[in-house]
């Protein structure tokens, strides 16, 4: 039987005229939808994305201007001003300014350029509630010992259980010892982690100082400070292999050696600078 013949054509007509008021529905749907993402999209901020699923743990989300923490705090991203100085950036910088150098990943081609210091700029009020107040004893309650390089005797630091960076660590410290034992110089005896100190000649706590960094051996280690003249003048210089590096930066980690003011021991757990410059460091629409 054909069933074409069996159906009236008043129903075969209500039918399609059903579907097309079901393809209007859904046509109507569809532009919604993409005019919500269109208002999600010049609302949306490249940077604050990454922050976000940089720290999963802390983080929520952000909404007009305003970064919102998972116990309901929140933050403003930016203070407006975008004309700031490097020294500005460095000692007053809102939440987007972290953003400001772009970080290359894996082996640098060339030195960092003048004030090309990607990820010391450093948002205080930010870090402080993530890793809590060392003079407060926020930090300290929050530590967990990990074995630095055991089977090299390179006994034990102290960083932040907080955002996993204790478990981080102890994958890095894994990975290295798996390499050749002309390293182990380089590694140990490690500088240490956490120490509740500001960052010398200023009155910035230092990432030490909320357990989220390590410091290799500082016979090896180069500090633009330690080198520079009475003119102010010093050249970038460093003796760390690209090796240990590279193990640190695919753990999160960025090292002080890609900053035009060097600290070539120094290491710091910043999710957010490693995925964005895995993404190719996009800025705002
Ligand atoms: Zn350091």
């Amino acid at each position: 039987m054909n069933l074409r013949t069996t159906v009236p054509q008043s129903r075969v007509l209500a039918g399609f005229e059903r579907n097309l008021h079901q393809v209007r529905e859904s046509s109507i749907i569809a532009v919604v939808v993409l005019a919500i993402a269109m208002v999600k999209a010049a609302h949306s901020n490249p940077m604050l994305d990454t922050l976000i699923s940089s720290y999963p743990d802390q983080l929520a989300g952000y909404e007009n201007g305003y970064l919102l923490w998972k116990d309901g705090t929140r933050m403003p991203v930016s203070d407006e001003r975008r004309e700031k100085t490097f020294e500005e950036l460095l000692k007053a910088p809102d939440i987007l300014d972290q953003f400001a150098i772009r970080y290359p990943l894996g082996t640098p081609t060339t030195i960092p350029r003048v004030n090309e210091d990607p990820g010391r700029i450093r948002n205080e009020a930010f870090f402080r509630k993530m890793y809590g107040d060392c003079e407060k004893g926020e930090v300290a309650r929050q530590l967990s010992p990990v074995p630095w390089l055991p089977n090299r005797g390179g006994g034990t630091v102290l960083v932040t259980a907080v955002n996993g960076v204790a478990e981080k660590l102890a994958a890095i410290s894994r990975e290295l010892s798996q390499l050749p034992s002309k390293f182990s110089r380089y590694l140990v005896p490690s500088e240490g982690a956490y120490n509740c100190r500001v960052i010398a000649d200023t009155n910035r706590p230092s990432m030490h100082a909320f357990g989220a960094a390590i410091d290799l051996n500082s016979r090896f280690g180069d500090y633009w400070l330690w080198t520079k003249s009475r003119e102010g003048k010093f050249d970038w210089k460093n003796r760390i292999p690209l090796e240990i590096v590279d193990v640190f930066e695919r753990h999160q980690f960025i090292w002080g050696g890609k900053w035009f003011h060097y600290d070539t021991m120094h290491f710091e757990y910043r999710p957010e600078i490693i995925a964005h410059a895995k993404k190719g460091w996009p800025e705002r629409p």
